[in-house]
């Protein structure tokens, strides 16, 4: 507070000066810093809370979290995912500008289907860098967004673009609430909550499942979002892993549900890997009975949220009374 009214007043001399003295002081006043701007009422203040979610690529986000985000938005909460790229080399067959197009319509097909908006950065797939001007692209979106919740990759991960997502988002933080770092942007009052999206990396550190949501309630919504992403999961992505192309609407068809086949073995894979916790976190009557879950932990730059903020943050989870 101290420090806001000496701005003011700083502000105020130098209009009171300038208008007796005119030019002589103009330099004088132009180096008296423009104040920066809170975000006017955060988010949570008001109304639902307000997540963002950033992905290495066009898929990543809603593979990762598409459920919990589908719950989320039927729970009222702003969710927008983030992809780091724009997917231009993630396709076997094809690349460049036409492909990015794809991808883009495909993810914003796929966004919408889990009621989540969407942006792409246009920048190049496998060509991600950490670097200062990144770093402020996650903050300006971080803080446009007056993000309650920030999640991403760990940056310990098998791909180049997924490790520096998550190094960028792990930059974001705390800065998101610094005023004088990029002050053209609102800063946020405090810094939001961040969490990993759950992987499989174990070195240096494996991850830790904080928080294990059930999705079950929202898997066919899930599924359904994946599934129009057909330069993916039908077509084969970057590597071609289910080529040739399936020629013809049966084929199609047949590939789509051996890809629906393998995403449900995934997520119910999720939930029994992290069965115990599951049962840790809802009792064992519920946390026995779960099939598909996503998890996310902590990260340690965020704020780190109480039990209560916990349940406010997925207030659709089963929780204990
Ligand atoms: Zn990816």
């Amino acid at each position: 507070m101290k420090r806001t009214l000496a701005g003011i007043g700083c502000f105020v001399a130098g209009i009171a000066v300038g208008a007796f003295f005119g030019g002589l002081v103009s330099s004088a006043r132009s180096q008296a810093p423009a104040k920066p701007v809170a975000a006017a009422v955060t988010a949570s203040d008001k109304e639902g809370l307000r997540i963002i979610g950033f992905g290495a690529h066009p898929d990543d986000c809603e593979i990762r979290a598409g459920g919990t985000a589908a719950l989320w938005s039927k729970h009222g909460y702003a969710v927008k995912f983030v992809s780091a790229t724009n997917g231009d080399i993630g396709h076997w067959q094809m690349a460049g500008g036409p492909l990015a197009q794809r991808r883009l319509r495909e993810v914003m097909k796929a966004d919408k289907i889990l009621g989540v908006a969407t942006e792409v950065l246009d920048i190049h797939d496998g060509e991600l860098e950490p670097t200062l001007e990144n770093r402020r692209k996650f903050v300006r979106l971080i803080r446009s967004w007056r993000a309650d919740v920030v999640m991403g990759h760990r940056p310990n991960d098998y791909h180049p673009d997924h490790r520096y997502t998550g190094v960028l988002m792990q930059d974001s933080a705390f800065m998101v609430a610094v005023p004088y770092f990029c002050p053209d942007v609102p800063y946020l009052r405090r810094n939001p909550v961040y969490l990993y999206y759950y992987d499989r990396f174990e070195r240096p550190t494996p991850f830790r499942p904080d928080v294990v949501i059930p999705i079950d309630e929202v898997i066919d919504q899930k599924l359904e979002a994946l599934l129009v992403m057909e330069s993916q999961f039908i077509e084969g992505g970057a590597l071609g892993y289910l080529r040739p192309l399936p020629q013809g609407a049966a084929a199609r068809a047949a590939r789509r549900e051996q890809a629906r086949q393998g995403f449900l073995r995934r997520f119910a894979a999720v939930a029994d890997q992290y069965r115990d916790r599951l049962i840790e976190l809802y009792g064992p009557e519920v946390g026995k009975k779960v099939r598909y879950a996503e998890a996310f932990e902590i990260c340690e730059y965020g704020r780190q949220p109480t039990a209560e903020e916990l349940r406010k943050i997925f207030p659709f989870a089963p929780w204990p009374d």
